[in-house]
């Protein structure tokens, strides 16, 4: 019988990871399905509970679920601890074992954006949501020393510093208020910018005005488009990337723990491109309903 892998979401319809997931399955001749559920808060615990059978390989768990299937499982590991979220399910027997690949994903898409430059060490961050956490976990684990985020709703970026306080022991770690002057002074300071918040994400808006980018940073958006984000900084003489790259990579990441075998890379790579082709996008950011738009305002 074919082994299956769910990712559940609310909602998940447009998600690309299906078509990315099935074709890594299919290349690797592996017999199982990819299945989208979508699944209220309220019917999470029975989802979980599920996949604790033996016909699951595991699960992933997207955007609104991320924190709140953490107390549902039976054992986090790093990344997952350190991020408060879990985006990735395996299972050991009948246990469950959460992981974030949210931080590998992007570890890959700045080691790619970085090149062969040396890595800097002072970041700027747009956004204090999940994807900031994968984010600013990322920047710490590889070394670096001053991190300045950004959040409309301050509280929120300063919640994320004292969750990383003790990682961040060694280094400036600062939550600081959305204001364009305070912002345009900090990027004069910085080397890397990312984006990790939804603006831009349904609409052609950037997060923050053209006039303040400067020439010269390395920037990323985790949304998966040519964001005006993108097309301001590129504009203004950066280098820049969309989130196409973390999603392939924790995605590659979460097949190597279901599977225990090295992603088809290239395969998955293809399948994402042509998903984006036919129209879909990540279920990621997808707002839908009264829940997603609570969990957007944090
Ligand atoms: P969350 O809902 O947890 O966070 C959303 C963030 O966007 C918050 O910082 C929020 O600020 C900010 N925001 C939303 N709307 C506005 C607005 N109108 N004005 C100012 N700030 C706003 O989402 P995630 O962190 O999970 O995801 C954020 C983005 O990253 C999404 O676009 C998602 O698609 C993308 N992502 C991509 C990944 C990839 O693999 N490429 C992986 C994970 C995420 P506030 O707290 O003030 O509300």
């Amino acid at each position: 019988m074919s082994k299956r892998v769910v990712l559940i979401g609310h909602p998940v319809a447009h998600s690309l990871s299906g078509a990315m997931q099935q074709a890594a399955f299919d290349a690797a001749g592996i017999d199982a399905i990819y299945e989208l559920w979508d699944r209220t808060s309220l019917q999470l615990p029975d989802a979980i509970a599920q996949v604790r059978d033996d016909e699951y390989l595991g699960a992933n768990v997207t955007i609104p679920h991320k924190e709140r299937v953490v107390p549902l499982i039976d054992r986090s590991t790093e990344d997952a601890v350190a991020t408060g979220a879990i985006n990735t399910i395996t299972r050991e027997g009948r246990r469950l074992v959460g992981h974030n690949t949210d931080v590998p994903g992007f570890e890959a898409a700045l080691d790619k954006l970085v090149g062969r430059q040396k890595m800097p060490r002072q970041a700027v961050v747009l956004g204090a949501g999940g994807g900031a956490r994968a984010v600013v976990h990322g920047l710490i684990r590889e070394g670096f020393l001053r991190i300045v985020v950004f959040n409309r709703h301050l509280h929120r970026a300063e919640g994320l510093v004292r969750h990383f306080a003790k990682s961040a022991a060694h280094m400036e770690l600062k939550a600081m208020p959305w204001h364009e002057s305070i912002i345009e002074s900090e990027l004069a300071k910085t080397k890397i910018l990312v984006n990790a918040t939804s603006i831009g994400l349904t609409a052609d808006v950037s997060p923050i005005p053209a006039e303040i980018l400067p020439s010269g940073l390395l920037v990323l958006d985790l949304i998966y488009n040519r964001t005006r984000f993108l097309r301001d900084a590129e504009a203004a003489g950066s280098t820049v990337m969309d989130g196409e790259t973390m999603l392939l990579h924790q995605g590659a990441a979460a097949f190597t723990l279901w599977t225990g075998q090295a992603a088809p890379l290239e395969v998955m790579a293809a399948a994402l491109a042509e998903a984006r082709a036919g129209g879909l996008r990540s279920a990621e950011g997808e707002p839908a309903g009264e829940e997603a738009a609570t969990s957007a305002a944090g």
